[in-house]
């Protein structure tokens, strides 16, 4: 089984971006990390895109607010960081504290700053097929993955474990887009297994510790697995169980190394693209 590393493909957005910022002219574009609370999640993807965008020669503010801080207020700050114009583009860690309405920050999410494609238009670009807007991160690296490594998408079957907003529904219209056969499977999946076996590419995005073993993975199949959980001796993990399926699959990604480096290299060109956006806008 071939495993297809995230660093590799991390690399050559990174050329792409560097690309890019020479038509910016000297200018660094700047991220807002917007954060309410200190949530350990939240604050150790904030670390690693951090760390990531200095890499990529990126500018990064991060926005960090009480937890206790009620939706007016947040609003009103949130506004500002939307009109800020040394702010190029926007992440907003979720899920956000209970006081707060998600469905008022994705509206008032301008959708030019909106990185992570959670704005309703960007939304809407997506299952549109209309490629002028951003769509979310995480689902945009499964597609480089695959691209990067000139594994072929048209008229594939691809089948997704996964119908969240934040993967498996847009992932869904992205692999749409490239002219593949698209099977979203979820809770309510009658057998599931069988489900799975008919992908030719299997993408997991269901938030269960190594669920996914050979039984469930096709021969020959190319796995992907967007899961990112804690295993029972507190290790991380994915959603499958990649030593299980060395001898079934012909390439998978691993966890960690797999597709989360490519989300935040995701974010780094969405970026860089936002700042070209409005500089050409405004020539
Ligand atoms: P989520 O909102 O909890 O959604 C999970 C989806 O999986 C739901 O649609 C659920 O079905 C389905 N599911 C759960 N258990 C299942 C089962 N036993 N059989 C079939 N379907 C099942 O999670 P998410 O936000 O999409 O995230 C999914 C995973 O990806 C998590 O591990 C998360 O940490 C990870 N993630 C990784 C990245 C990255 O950059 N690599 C980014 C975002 C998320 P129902 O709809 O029927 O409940």
């Amino acid at each position: 089984m071939v495993v297809l590393k995230g660093a590799e493909v991390s690399a050559r957005i990174r050329e792409e971006v560097q690309g890019l910022l020479g038509e910016l002219e000297g200018r660094i574009p700047q991220l807002a990390i917007v954060r309410i609370g200190e949530n350990p999640e939240d604050l150790s993807y904030e670390r690693g895109a951090v760390k990531k965008m200095e890499n990529f020669g990126l500018r990064v503010k991060c926005c960090g607010f009480p937890a206790d801080i009620q939706e007016e207020e947040f609003l009103r700050q949130f506004r500002s960081i939307n009109e800020d114009p040394d702010i190029d583009g926007i992440l907003l860690l979720r899920p956000l504290p209970p006081q707060i309405s998600s469905r008022a920050v994705e509206a008032e999410m301008v959708p030019e700053k909106d990185l992570d494609g959670i704005s309703p238009i960007n939304i809407a670009k997506v299952f549109a097929g209309d490629e002028t807007g951003f769509a979310p991160c995480t689902p945009e690296a499964v597609v480089e993955v695959l691209k990067q490594n000139q594994i072929p998408i048209t008229g594939k079957r691809v089948v997704i474990v996964g119908r969240s907003m934040v993967v498996g529904k847009p992932l869904s219209m992205l692999m749409l887009k490239e002219n593949a056969t698209v099977t979203v499977c979820h809770t309510r999946t009658r057998n599931l297994k069988e489900a799975c076996r008919e992908g030719e590419i299997l993408v997991a995005a269901a938030g269960r510790a190594k669920m996914l073993n050979q039984e469930y993975v096709g021969k020959e199949a190319v796995v992907i697995d967007v899961g990112i959980n804690v295993d029972d001796s507190g290790k991380l993990c994915g959603d499958v169980d990649f030593a299980d399926i060395q001898d079934r699959a012909a390439m998978a990604t691993p966890v960690p190394g797999g597709v989360g480096a490519v989300t935040t290299a995701v974010l780094a060109k969405h970026l860089v693209q936002a700042a070209l956006m409005r500089k050409r806008g405004q020539e």
